[in-house]
């Protein structure tokens, strides 16, 4: 016998900000207070300082999807001309989402692993003047790869169309500057790079897509993104509210707001780089090469090897909580996460597990190979030692 600790590195449920879960314990507390209207108006105010963005930022108590599914249902009507970049499982749910709703979604999918280009983005604008609204993942978690944000808002902006992007696992891990790009609803989660539980949507609404509010037609009710406005310019949210997924946020977006939004973003980009230089390292072959985000990199199993081995077997072995691939990847990848509360630690340690498992399963590595890469890495970018430890 021996100790195995459980840890939980998947790329969302992402690991927990210790204060941010010490701090739902003090949920003892009725939303209708001024109280609580402190502690919420000042964690909208926070998102929307670390999301860097003068839109407003509103939060509903709701999974990511819940986000998705209220952009949709406040900003359009049945029958309305959308875009569709689909590179994944999360862009299938877009695709689902606007059938679900009536939309009538032109769908530019592309093969697991790849991105859509910005020019496939445009050439389907310019052949439907009339499309309203573009819907993209910044990070698709589901193959690694992500989207050129940049590029596809500069094509949207040209156009009466709203750019929605679901940036649940792109905030965090990739520059995304709402404003002066021109996003005009992002999407976040709680689970992701806010290193708390599920539980929270955020959303922010550009002028232009309250414009389009304007029009739509779609029926909601739960998620009203006007209501929902007015209450929170009152400190107040139009349902109960999940008041200890809200306290912790407000430790955990302390903590971003301490480190900067760019340091964090830094912070899953050196990792997703050390991750590659040590697979690479290795001898494995990464499954977005092209396109490579930092939320997650994604990892083919060696030939021969079902990759659902070596995620049972870090469990079991090593108490480490991965993922495989979804749908038809799984057994094919599996994925390393980076965004939210990782740290170089956590890296040497998942590629020493990874090396011990492929070598107890017969693949030929040379102990130390993968984590020298890291170590390379950590070396090079010169990190400084930190004043405070959080
Ligand atoms: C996690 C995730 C979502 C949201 O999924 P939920 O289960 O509803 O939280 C949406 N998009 C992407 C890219 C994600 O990674």
């Amino acid at each position: 016998m021996h100790i195995r600790k459980q840890r939980l590195l998947t790329p969302g449920p992402t690991p927990l900000y210790p204060p941010a879960m010490h701090a739902m314990m003090a949920s003892d507390i009725h939303h209708r207070t001024q109280d609580f209207r402190n502690v919420y108006a000042a964690a909208l105010a926070d998102l929307k300082e670390v999301l860097g963005t003068s839109n407003d930022v509103l939060m509903f108590a709701a999974s990511g999807t819940g986000g998705m599914d209220a952009s949709v249902s406040n900003l359009f009507s049945r029958g309305d001309k959308v875009i569709v970049c689909c590179a994944g499982k999360f862009g299938e749910r877009w695709v689902e989402i606007a059938k679900a709703y009536g939309l009538d979604a032109t769908v530019l999918k592309v093969e697991y692993g790849d991105a859509v280009s910005v020019s496939a983005v445009r050439a389907a604008l310019d052949a439907e003047p009339s499309t309203k609204g573009v819907f993209v993942q910044a990070s698709e978690t589901s193959t690694g790869a992500a989207h050129d944000i940049q590029g596809m808002a500069a094509a949207v902006a040209a156009t009466d169309a709203i750019l929605v992007v679901d940036g649940i696992t792109g905030i965090g891990t990739m520059p995304l500057d709402i404003d002066g790009w021109g996003i005009d609803v992002l999407i976040g989660g709680s689970q992701k790079s806010f290193m708390i539980p599920p539980g929270l949507a955020f959303l922010s609404v550009s002028k232009k897509a309250w414009t389009l509010s304007e029009t739509a037609t779609l029926p909601h009710f739960y998620f009203d993104l006007k209501k929902e406005k007015k209450n929170a310019d009152k400190g107040e949210s139009t349902w109960t509210p999940a008041t200890s997924l809200i306290l912790a946020l407000g430790e955990a977006l302390k903590y971003v707001k301490g480190l900067g939004m760019a340091n964090l973003v830094a912070n899953a980009q050196l990792l997703a780089l050390a991750a590659r230089a040590a697979c690479t390292e290795l001898g494995l072959e990464l499954f977005a090469p092209g396109s490579p985000g930092s939320s997650v990199t994604s990892v083919k199993a060696p030939k021969g090897m079902d990759s659902s081995v070596i995620v049972k077997e870090l469990r079991t072995r090593f108490g480490a909580i991965i993922t495989n691939g979804q749908g038809s990847m799984k057994g094919r990848i599996f994925r390393i996460a980076h965004l939210g509360y990782f740290d170089f630690w956590d890296l040497f340690a998942m590629v020493a597990g990874l090396e011990t498992i492929l070598y107890a399963n017969g693949i030929p590595v040379e102990f130390g190979r993968g984590v020298a890469a890291v170590q390379r890495v950590y070396a090079g970018a010169a990190i400084q030692l930190p004043v405070a430890v959080g």
